[in-house]
Order: structure tokens, then C-alpha cells, then sequence
């Protein structure tokens, strides 16, 4: 057979070719899921395929947790829990069972049931209200995380009382966070950047050796520069802070965070409460608990917190003051980058 010079260029040429299609990685993704951007990026193991398997599973967690889907398991637990046990997904029971461990352990700073109060306040929508005593106090019966019964045994939730609803807000993201990484070391993949709506997950090495750099917003300019940058090896961050979602009110701010206890958006000197771990959803969960909580108890109960989740973790507070405080022996790299904010550390007691 004889092979002409052309047709030898071709070959080699369409080789070449699929060779760089199959080795070639695509850019990050994004889309709107879960209530926020949903943004991943898998580097150079950046195939189609991968990134279906992840924005699919996220797609799944997003009907399961949604309030929207007549389907959903929060939409059944939420109008039949009261009367009868609901069953739910292994997702669901998961989060639900850490929700409650994560409430135990923070006398309820973290409590799912807070949904009569979120619904009441509106604030992570276009019309917010602002809520009188009297409607928060005639809701507040119905908050409280022992109103949750779990059994392990079938995987069902039931309410000790009509009335009471759950909002997995706090939470959710960081399941997913978790979900994303499952797959990631299931395919191997070396690196990734995982980011649901400031809920990141910094994944593998950035380069041989080299460490993530991570920002933690200014909660005074949140689009500029970040007030905190750290240098992080595989782990997440998981911020909660005033200046996510809320509204102004005669120049008061309402935000999104509330006390289980008075119902009201927590006023304390915080900006900001940030959580690093491994564990996103616990990171997730404890955000929105110690910003209730607020520094000093956090701090106090930082030790406990770490042997009853058995996880290292590691907090940042930003305060109104000025002040940025880091946990007792912080082990991070990090770098407040505005000359008017003062660094505070070893303030565990
Ligand atoms: P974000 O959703 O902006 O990342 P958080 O993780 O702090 O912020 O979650 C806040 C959301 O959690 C609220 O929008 C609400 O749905 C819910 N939530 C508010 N207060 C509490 C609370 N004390 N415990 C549990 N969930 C809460
Ligand atoms: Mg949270």
C-alpha cells in the first residue's frame, strides 16, 4: 500500500488532534443553584463528565433540600411532620442528624426551626418585613431544635408540635461543598476550587507544594479587596456575616442571621464569623452558631466544640471595632490587608 506524503500529514494531524481534545481540561462552571452561584473549577482534570457528575449531584441536593418542589423532603417534612413520620433521603437524614448534633453542642445557637422566624423576616427575599414583638413572640413557641424527632432506625422525622417548620439555609451549601469532594477524590482528581455562594472548599495542592490563598471579605467593602488573606492546604472556609443579605430600616440593619432565643436579627459588635475545617457542612452550621453566639462564648467553648465533633477547626471574627480576632494558636499563614484593622490572637482563654 502506498501512502502519500499528504495523507501521512493527515494522520499524524487528526492524532494530534484528538490527542490535545482528550488531554485538554475546560474552564471552570458555574450556575445558579441552591439559592446562590454555584462555581467549580477543576484545573487541568477539567472534563465534560466530571463536571456533569458534580453540577447533577448538586442538581439533586438542590431538589431534595429545595422549600419550592412539592417533591422535595423539606416540602413533605415541613407540612407532614407534625402528623406522621416523614421519611427522608440518606442526604437529608445526614444533615439532619448533624444540624441536631451541631445545636446540642451550641445550646441551640444553630436550630433548624428558626424557619417561622425566617419566614416572618423575609430578608433573603425583595420584601423583607420588618417583624413587631408580637409576631415574633407568637412564633418563638415554635422554635427549638428538641421540637425535631429523628429516628435512625427508618430514617424519619417527626415534629413534637403542629406549627413547627425547619430551614436548611445554614447548612445545605456545605453538605454540598462535602458532596463535591467525594467526587473529586473518587475520579482523583488532583485539584479544585469549589465556591456555593462564599461556602468554599479548597481542594488537592495548588501547585507542587504550594498552598491556597484564600480571602475573607471586607464587611465594609465586600466587592474589593478581601480584609484577610490566608495561605490554606486542603480545607474549607466558610464565612457568615451581616453584610451577606439584609435591609436597612431608619439607618438599623436587619440581616439574616437570627437568635433562636429573642427571634430578632443577633446584634452584637460582629461583622463577620468565619470557620475553617474539613468538614464544610460542620463549618456550614458553625458560622451561623458562633456569629449567635458571638466571640467570647465561642472561644470558651472552642476546645469543647472540637472534641464533641472530633475535627481540628479554626475561627476568625471580625468585628465592627476594627478588630480581627484569630483563634489561640491559628495555624495558618495569614495577612490582614487594610492598615485600619488591628490583628488580635491567642484571645482563646
Ligand atoms: P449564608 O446562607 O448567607 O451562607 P449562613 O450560613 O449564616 O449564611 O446561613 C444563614 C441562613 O440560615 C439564613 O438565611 C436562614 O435561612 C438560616 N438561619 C438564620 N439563623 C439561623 C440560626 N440561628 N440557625 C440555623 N439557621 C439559621
Ligand atoms: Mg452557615
Amino acid at each position: 500500500m502506498k501512502i502519500t506524503l499528504k495523507a501521512l500529514f493527515s494522520l499524524v494531524f487528526s492524532l494530534l488532534a484528538f490527542f490535545l481534545a482528550s488531554c485538554s481540561s475546560l474552564g471552570p462552571r458555574f450556575e445558579r443553584l441552591l439559592g446562590t452561584v454555584c462555581f467549580v473549577n477543576l484545573y487541568e482534570s477539567g472534563k465534560e463528565r466530571y463536571y456533569d457528575e458534580i453540577f447533577d449531584r448538586l442538581k439533586q441536593i438542590d431538589e431534595e433540600f429545595s422549600f419550592d418542589t412539592v417533591k422535595s423532603d423539606l416540602y413533605r417534612i415541613n407540612a407532614f411532620a407534625a402528623k406522621e413520620d416523614v421519611r427522608v433521603s440518606d442526604d437529608v437524614f445526614t444533615v439532619l442528624e448533624r444540624a441536631q448534633k451541631i445545636s446540642e453542642i451550641t445550646d441551640g445557637a444553630f436550630d433548624l426551626t428558626v424557619e417561622p422566624l425566617v419566614n416572618l423576616w423575609c430578608i433573603n427575599t425583595n420584601s423583607p418585613h420588618l417583624a413587631t414583638q408580637d409576631e415574633i413572640d407568637e412564633r418563638l413557641p415554635l422554635v427549638g431544635y428538641k421540637n425535631i424527632i429523628l429516628n435512625p432506625s427508618d430514617k424519619s422525622v417527626r415534629f413534637a408540635k403542629e406549627g413547627v417548620r425547619i430551614d436548611f439555609g445554614g447548612i445545605a451549601k456545605g453538605f454540598a461543598a462535602d458532596e463535591i469532594v467525594k467526587i473529586c477524590k473518587k475520579h482523583r482528581i488532583r485539584r479544585a476550587v469549589i465556591d456555593l455562594g462564599g461556602n468554599v472548599y479548597v481542594y488537592g495542592k495548588k501547585k507542587k507544594d504550594a498552598l491556597w490563598n484564600v480571602g475573607v471579605k471586607n464587611p465594609e467593602y465586600p466587592d474589593s479587596a478581601p480584609l484577610v488573606k490566608l495561605a490554606l492546604p486542603e480545607i474549607s472556609v466558610v464565612t457568615s456575616g451581616t453584610y451577606e443579605r439584609f435591609f436597612e430600616d431608619k439607618d438599623k440593619r436587619y440581616h439574616h442571621i437570627l437568635s433562636p432565643k429573642t427571634g430578632y436579627p443577633v446584634d452584637n459588635q460582629l461583622y463577620s464569623s468565619t470557620v475553617l475545617c474539613t468538614n464544610s457542612m460542620t463549618a456550614d452550621a458553625l458560622t451561623t452558631a458562633f456569629f449567635v453566639l458571638g466571640r467570647e462564648k465561642t472561644m470558651e467553648i472552642l476546645p469543647s466544640v472540637r472534641s464533641e465533633l472530633g475535627i481540628d477547626l479554626e475561627v476568625i471574627f471580625i468585628e465592627k471595632n476594627h478588630n480581627v480576632y484569630f483563634s489561640k494558636d491559628f495555624p495558618y499563614t495569614r495577612a490582614v490587608l487594610y492598615r485600619d484593622w488591628r490583628i488580635f490572637r491567642n484571645q482563646a482563654k
